[in-house]
């Protein structure tokens, strides 16, 4: 009930058996910030910049930008706060941007192709970002990427940005850490090569269902197709996970699925270390990581990854849970 989960506030999210892992909060804006440091959430593990640049005509310049990370990052005292670079296109639109018009743009111009193909833009928000992160623990993860050279093409880029930063003084912190999202299938597929480069994954469900089972997660007509229970899709977050692990870095999942109850037994089996979602119902969830052990965790995600269909997995999940 309500009481009982307001006093999971200041506990740690933690199993039965003392097997740790991060209960944090997605955001989109600055402003709730200082209700997120009262939910006594473990940190951010996902902040969409975008809403900084939607729904107005110009774009936030650097310093904008670094007023706005600067806050959540410095609120947060040392707690991880994660900041996704530009994620736009697709169903987000950017007036300033002035994007052309496609007729498929969920698989068109967005998030980190727009970044790389306006290097100015993106310069200026890993300038903002990295300043920042002289104020806080701030980890900065890049969306849609696909391709390895994207990847490289990106931290080179912040390299440069780097260099430019010490060469006037400014600080920032050199420990910085670069993940990405694991959204899109193939790049899911390739998480092996992927995990030497990066510090953390996490895996955004909400795109990685629409590609990997071609559905559009804005199409109500088709919407009893889109279903993060897919076994394809489970498949594909286990071997996100065993993949990071194996490289000794560590994964987050922060699409709707993360602040499913019903999923977070199966999560934590499959060894996820960090639930990214809306805060309101993230007490929830780490009530379920509170009420479980690695044990029985490990037999539920081995029982669902051994089933065919979505229906089985959401039948056997349910019933679990009643
Ligand atoms: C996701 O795709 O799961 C995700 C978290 O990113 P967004 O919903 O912003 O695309
Ligand atoms: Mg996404």
């Amino acid at each position: 009930d309500r009481e009982t989960l307001e006093a999971l506030k200041d506990l740690p999210a933690v199993t039965l058996d003392g097997h740790r892992v991060h209960v944090v909060a997605n955001m989109a804006v600055p402003e709730e910030t200082e209700a997120l440091v009262a939910s006594g959430l473990d940190g951010v593990g996902l902040f969409r910049s975008e809403f900084l640049f939607m729904d107005r005509s110009n774009l936030p310049d650097e310093e904008e930008q670094f007023t706005a990370y600067q806050r959540v990052v410095s609120a947060f005292q040392g707690k991880p706060v994660i900041i996704r670079t530009l994620d736009v296109g697709g169903d987000k639109h950017l007036p300033a941007l002035a994007l052309p018009r496609e007729d498929n743009p969920f698989l068109g111009f967005r998030a980190i192709r727009i970044s790389l193909a306006r290097p100015e833009l993106f310069r200026t928000q890993l300038r903002a970002l990295l300043r920042a992160s002289a104020y806080g623990r701030l980890l900065i993860m890049f969306p849609m990427i696909s391709h390895l050279e994207q990847l490289r093409e990106a931290k080179r880029l912040l390299e440069e940005v780097k260099a430019e930063l010490r060469k006037s003084g400014t600080p920032f912190d050199e420990e910085i850490a670069i993940g990405m999202m694991m959204e899109i299938p193939g790049a899911c597929l390739q998480a092996d090569a992927f995990a030497k480069e990066v510090q953390f994954f996490s895996i955004g469900t909400n795109d990685l269902v629409q590609y990997t089972l071609a559905v559009d997660r804005m199409n109500e007509n088709i919407a009893h197709l889109y279903s993060y229970y897919h076994p394809a899709v489970l498949r594909l977050i286990s071997h996100v996970i065993n993949a990071s692990h194996r490289a000794g870095i560590w994964t987050g999942l922060c699409g709707e699925m993360a602040s499913d109850p019903l999923a977070t037994e199966l999560l934590l089996g499959m060894g996820l270390n960090e639930f990214s979602g809306a805060a309101a119902v993230m007490p929830k969830v780490k009530a379920r990581i509170r009420s479980t052990t690695m044990d029985q965790a490990k037999q539920v995600a081995r029982h669902v990854l051994s089933l065919s269909s979505t229906e089985e997995v959401y039948s056997y999940l349910r019933d679990k849970t009643e």
